[in-house]
């Protein structure tokens, strides 16, 4: 088997707009399209960042999309946060779970398996000592996640402060071996040093939902949406960048939408494109 290219990477400036999706859903100019799978990174891609993590809700016409897309094909949110935080956050019927970078997943008929559990331990060490040494910083907020630890430093103003968290949260990732350190939109991150990712989890969903005919489409705005990025296009997929505030930050990503309002406009036009299986107006 010929070894896939790597992808090549542009600032997601130079990337073509994603919207409208028509012309990229038969790229090759074929008459008959595969199915699609959709895949949806959370923050950042269905809902704005903003500074406190709860807060991130799900707009009304966002949930009707993705409710709507998902009686017609298999739609799966992979996210950061744990499983059943962003489960409850999106709350729509029928969809496929990855939470925890997709140390944790549940299919649309409830199967749920988990992995890493193991790394608990190291996990519960760690939080303990960034409990300790981010007392005094002022705005740092420690979040324990299931699977891993967030130190969020939106609501840090000073930007000593900020380096100081930065210069810690490495001090104890180079403490606990056991664990990675990554980063995003302000926020650090230390999470099972195992060989799993975003991209891993798609792998795993596309395999156990029978989706090998399927081409994958998957919706991203962070660093960590790369690996999910990847997977996709390995897969002869879609890969879209959610742009945010970045303009030029490099990404194996092929098309751009400007914010989430566009994301839900995608979710609209795909649901629009695919035919329907229920038979109401048909
Ligand atoms: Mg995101």
């Amino acid at each position: 088997m010929p070894a896939t290219p790597a992808p090549s990477s542009r600032p997601i400036d130079e990337l073509p707009a994603a919207l409208p999706i028509e012309p990229w859903l038969a790229p090759d100019g074929g008459e008959d399209p595969p199915p699609l799978a959709v895949f949806l990174d959370y923050d950042g891609t269905l809902t704005p960042i903003v500074d406190d993590p709860d807060a991130a809700l799900l707009p009304e016409a966002t949930r009707r999309a993705l409710a709507e897309l998902a009686t017609r094909t298999t739609v799966a949110i992979v996210s950061g946060r744990d499983l059943d935080d962003v489960r409850a956050k999106v709350a729509v019927d029928g969809l496929a779970y990855a939470g925890s970078h997709g140390f944790d997943i549940l299919h649309p008929d409830g199967t749920r398996h988990q992995l890493a559990t193991e790394l608990t331990p190291a996990l519960d060490a760690a939080q303990a000592v960034l409990d300790e040494r981010l007392a005094d910083v002022a705005g740092a907020r420690v979040e324990r996640k299931r699977f891993a630890i967030a130190v969020h430093d939106r609501q840090v103003d000073d930007a000593d402060d900020r380096a100081r968290i930065a210069e810690i949260c490495a001090e104890v990732a180079g403490e606990h071996p056991q664990l990675r350190p990554t980063g995003g939109k302000r926020i650090h991150e230390l999470r099972p040093d195992i060989d799993w990712d975003k991209g891993r989890a798609i792998d795993a969903l596309l395999d156990e939902l029978d989706l090998g005919d399927h081409r994958p489409v998957y919706l991203g705005d962070d660093l960590t949406d790369e690996d999910g990025f990847r997977a996709v296009l390995a897969a002869g997929g879609l890969a879209v960048v959610v742009r945010g505030e970045e303009r030029d930050r490099p990404t194996i990503a092929q098309a751009v939408l400007d914010d989430p309002d566009q994301a839900r406009e995608l979710l609209e036009q795909l649901a629009a494109a695919l035919p329907g299986t229920d038979t109401t107006g048909a």
